[in-house]
């Protein structure tokens, strides 16, 4: 991102005179230039460089400018970049052909000095603007699916995710697992030393379990003290080995909290595809749930499998913690 400060700009020109006068321009505003003479070098400096602003020659020693222009406009999203043709071929049809091939500007040669300077300094205007927005648009997409207390993913986005990745893994007939984690009593921590130590227990079992699992798994804060975490690929039984090994380190960590170290266990439902009783992400969460509720009933801190949809892939049973 570049600061309203200092711009790069890719001056491509075979005229020495051209490249002088453009580039003293550039330099007294502020900017970096960066200069190349022909279709070739342009396309490497285009290619290499972060560049901001591209004014374009036409005609080059190894062929036309228009083609520069072009692939540099190729896929620009994520940032805004500026290309300027300036060009001695004017007339009608040729300024058409650069607008079709994606430049902002077509200029025509001799350039005025005044002019120019001015130009540039209206359009570092729009292309910072649009950069400048382009930025916040990026910071409000990450905002729309982070939870705010744990940074990990939200409600919201974990919904949108495990429909997608269920059709996706029924498609290619893949696995696809989902641990639902539920701490334990966790009430009595906000009862006994405030809801401020009950945020920070959030945020360390957040932690915690994503210093656990792969950078393709998913996890996000399904409700108040639950959270939820996909497994591409992952069949019953390695998820249920995931689960233990969660619920174990957990069991096993004393979280840092202004109140001193706690220790918290969580109860954990695990849920998997294939099975002929889920045929769809609806269906996986309740499953996930019915197994959390088990989990609970049955003593809390441990694993557990809803029984009505066992895969008929797998023969491993959750390890009930020994707690
Ligand atoms: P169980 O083992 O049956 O799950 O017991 P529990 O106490 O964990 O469950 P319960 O559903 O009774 O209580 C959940 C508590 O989680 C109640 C609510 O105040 C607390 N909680 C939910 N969201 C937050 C949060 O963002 N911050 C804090 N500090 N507490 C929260
Ligand atoms: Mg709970
Ligand atoms: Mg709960």
């Amino acid at each position: 991102m570049p600061t309203p400060e200092t711009f790069v700009v890719a001056v491509i020109d075979d005229d020495p005179g051209v490249v002088r006068l453009l580039s003293a321009i550039v330099q007294r505003g502020g900017d970096h230039v960066l200069e190349a003479g022909s279709v070739a070098a342009g396309e490497r400096l285009l290619r290499e460089y972060p560049w901001d602003i591209a004014i374009i020659d036409r005609k080059l020693p190894d062929g036309d400018g228009i083609d520069l222009c072009r692939m540099a406009t190729r896929g620009l999203s994520d940032t805004h970049r500026y290309v300027t043709i300036l060009s001695g071929m004017q007339d009608h049809e040729e300024v058409m052909r650069g607008f079709e091939a994606g430049a902002d500007e077509y200029l025509g040669k001799p350039i005025d000095p005044a002019e120019f300077a001015a130009r540039l300094r209206a359009i570092r205007r729009a292309v910072w603007t649009q950069n400048q927005l382009l930025l916040r648009l990026a910071q409000l997409e990450q905002l729309s699916v982070i939870d705010g207390l744990t940074q990990v993913y939200n409600r919201r986005f974990f919904d949108t995710e495990i429909r997608r990745l269920f059709e996706l893994s029924i498609r290619h007939q893949r696995s696809l697992a989902l641990l639902m984690l539920d701490l334990d009593l966790f009430k009595d921590v906000n009862d006994t030393h405030g809801h401020r130590v009950g945020d920070q227990v959030l945020v360390e079992i957040s932690t915690l379990i994503a210093q656990e699992i792969r950078s393709s798994d998913i996890l996000a804060r399904y409700g108040g003290e639950e959270f939820a975490v996909l497994l591409q690929e992952s069949e019953a039984g390695a998820a249920c080995a995931l689960a233990e090994r969660l619920r174990a380190v957990i069991e096993q960590t004393a979280l840092e909290t202004p109140a001193g170290p706690l220790h918290l266990t969580v109860s954990v439902g695990v849920a998997a595809i294939p099975s002929i009783a889920i045929d769809s992400s609806a269906r996986l969460v309740e499953s996930a749930d019915r197994a959390l509720y088990r989990a609970k009933t049955e003593g809390r801190n441990r694993v557990a499998v809803d029984r009505s949809a066992r895969t008929s892939s797998t023969n491993s049973q959750p390890r009930a913690a020994s707690s």
